[in-house]
């Protein structure tokens, strides 16, 4: 409290206002904190979420850098009138924007009809104004965790916020003193502040501006911020984002649906001679969603023709059919290929939502995404059962059973180059991914495939060839292509990157990984945890804190971050033993990977249901414990040599 009070110095200078707002900010974060004392949640019972816990920080990594979420809006107060807050909202949410609420908003917004939830993007935090504070913290460990900035750097903190966490602050009625003074904290932290109110000359040109016609409010905090939004006009009748990704239709908010365990199903993309695909032609084959029924076969056909498409990039095309049906307001899309399920709710249906516009929804993100490989696209949505069936059985089934015998036959080895991932560069400067096809990004979001199909799409883009020429250590993975491009992209950071070791060279970190390994000496083996997990694993250690081991671009031997689809590959921690140093993981994960896993033990160990070897959350929380049920078991780790 004393540096905070020596920080309040009420002179009439802009460099002491602010600091006046940061201790405001931890005066804040104090209060904030203390409401936690006693391990009860505070915000029980409150339309508040509250703490933003690290997990969903670091899930929140790839879309932003991909621009997924372009920016974050914290919304502030309680306005005039509800149609204000909701009209902003909207506009956010509708541009995929991150928007937190603090204040009466959070009610007014609900009752204009404003949808809340992280998946949808718009988080209510709390009532009071201390509770600003969690989407600040939200920006300062986005830097501990992404940007390797250390505790106690207040300048470098500075700049990491100002520079890559694009927020700014909307504040809506009369303004208090807190509420100045938490704003000042919040210019000091390089996000601009919009008031509502007419604050004359009191306005500080891009820090702290005043707009009272609400209509203009989203658009010129965008400006201020440099947020570019890429509108989506599409000649559809619901709205079209990714902030609708989210969005769950519960059977009694259903008109239609069309599910694999019910119909034939399935969705397939295709690439053909020139002469074959008719650009834009949409057809609906078979009853459209107003014919009566409320449960429909579909196959969704789509024929692409490029003269620079591949075959490879059809699965990744196909994949992101996903994403896009699920941006539509009112549709919800679960599954891929020809295991999947798609609801279109009351609402959508009522607003005209057809199947022609599922077609140009295709056509039009198609075009737009990949068309430095696709020239032509047409697209056929068949309704009728048994022509339905007639394309997943000749077109569907074999297309994918190719496809996964050349994934199967993918290895390190069959390929001549491999791929760096810069995206996460934004916010982690020096870290690079290297993405083989044994190994994907450690977001689970990048593939080899993705990566060459980025390369293709993006020359100049994220990704970049690496040459397998001149292997110095194929146990460990050393190439000096790989030390050459990681030091480039990491601008000299990171010198050397072994591909297959966690001891020795480990590869970088960003901080949105999807799982952490990390060593467990007692045993000699490795825990993995995924970062949904939320309990204690036998190193000690939380996900949290293995997490903190790494991160920001370090290296740190014995820890490392990496996909789930990598649990299960031949190269994981190949170096050092592979799969058979895994003593631990969270019941959900091993189940989740668990038919792979086993496979992969099978083919290399000769060890039948491997995963019966390995530790859980109800097996074994503490080393002790866990050494006995290995020992119990004859894992195989028991044999290996020590890790250190
Ligand atoms: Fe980020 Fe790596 Fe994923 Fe690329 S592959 S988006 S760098 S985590
Ligand atoms: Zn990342």
């Amino acid at each position: 409290m004393g540096v905070l009070k020596s920080l309040i110095t009420n002179q009439d200078d802009i460099g002491a206002a602010l600091n006046a707002g940061l201790a405001t900010a931890v005066g804040a974060e104090i209060i904030e904190g203390l409401k936690y004392v006693g391990g009860e949640d505070p915000y029980a019972g409150d339309s508040g979420i509250g703490f933003v816990p690290d997990p969903i920080i670091r899930s929140l990594g790839v879309p932003l850098v991909t621009g997924d979420i372009p920016g974050v809006a914290v919304v502030l107060g309680k306005a005039d009138s509800a149609a204000d807050v909701a009209k902003v909202v909207k506009d956010y949410q509708s541009k995929g924007i991150m928007t937190f609420m603090i204040g009466g908003c959070i009610e007014q917004a609900l009752e204009a009809g404003v949808k809340m939830g992280l998946e949808l993007r718009v988080v209510p935090l709390g009532h009071d104004v201390t509770s600003v504070i969690h989407v600040v913290t939200v920006a300062i460990r986005a830097a501990l965790i992404f940007g390797n900035i250390q505790a106690g750097d207040l300048a470098g903190l500075l700049k990491y916020t100002k520079e890559r966490v694009p927020a700014f602050v909307n504040t809506f009625g009369a303004l208090d003193p807190v509420v100045v003074s938490a704003g000042a904290g919040a210019i000091a932290l390089g996000f601009p502040v919009i008031v509502d109110q007419d604050i004359g000359d009191l306005q500080v040109p891009g820090a702290l501006e005043a707009v009272t016609n609400h209509d203009e409010t989203a658009k010129h905090s965008l400006a201020l911020r440099n947020i570019k939004i890429k509108v989506k006009e599409l000649p559809i009748p619901v709205a079209f984002a990714a902030a609708f990704e989210g969005e769950i239709i519960r059977k009694a908010d259903m008109k239609v649906e069309f599910w694999s365990s019910k119909n034939t199903t399935c969705e397939l993309v295709t690439m053909r001679d020139a002469a074959q695909v008719e650009d834009h032609r949409i057809v609906v084959d078979g009853p459209d969603i107003d014919s009566g029924d409320t449960e429909y076969a579909l196959a969704t056909y789509i024929e692409v023709y490029g003269a620079k498409m591949q075959k490879d990039f059809e699965s990744v095309i196909e994949r992101k059919i996903h994403a896009w049906f699920n941006y539509m307001e009112g549709v919800m899309h679960t599954g891929q290929r020809n295991q999947f399920r798609i609801r279109v709710s009351n609402d959508a249906y009522d607003k005209g939502l057809r199947m022609k516009h599922f077609g140009e929804v295709l056509y039009s993100m198609i075009m737009d995404e990949f068309d430095a490989v696709v020239d032509k696209c047409q697209i056929t949505l068949v309704t009728d059962p048994e022509k339905a069936k007639k394309v997943l059985d000749e077109e569907a089934m074999p297309a994918y059973s190719a496809r996964d015998d050349r994934l199967n036959s993918m290895t390190d080895e069959s390929v001549d180059r491999f791929y760096t991932c810069i995206l996460c560069q934004s916010f982690a400067p020096s870290h690079c991914c290297v993405v083989t096809p044994e190994r994907l990004g450690l977001c689970g979001a990048v593939s080899w495939l993705d990566a060459k199909a980025t390369k293709e799409l993006n020359d100049a883009g994220p990704c970049q060839p690496i040459s397998k020429e001149g292997c110095t250590d194929e146990v460990k993975g050393y190439y000096p292509d790989v030390d050459r491009m990681v030091h480039a992209a990491t601008q000299g950071a990171v010198e050397h990157v072994s591909l297959y070791s966690i001891m020795e060279d480990p590869m970088t970190s960003c901080g949105c990984f999807e799982c952490i390994c990390g060593i467990e000496p007692f045993s000699n083996g490795l825990v993995v945890v995924n970062r949904e997990y939320k309990g204690m694993t036998p190193t000690g250690m939380t996900f949290g804190e293995l997490a903190s081991m790494t991160g920001g671009g370090v290296q740190t031997p014995g820890f490392m971050g990496h996909g789930r689809h990598f649990i299960a590959s031949k190269k994981f921690a190949s170096a050092e033993g592979g799969i058979a140093r895994i003593v631990w993981m969270p019941k959900e994960l091993k189940d989740d990977v668990s038919a792979r896993l086993n496979a992969t033990a099978k083919e290399l160990l000769g060890i039948d249901n491997f995963c019966d070897m390995i530790g859980d959350e109800t097996i074994a929380e503490d080393a002790e414990s866990l050494l006995s049920f290995l020992t119990e078991k004859g894992h195989p780790v028991l044999g290996l040599e020590p890790l250190m």
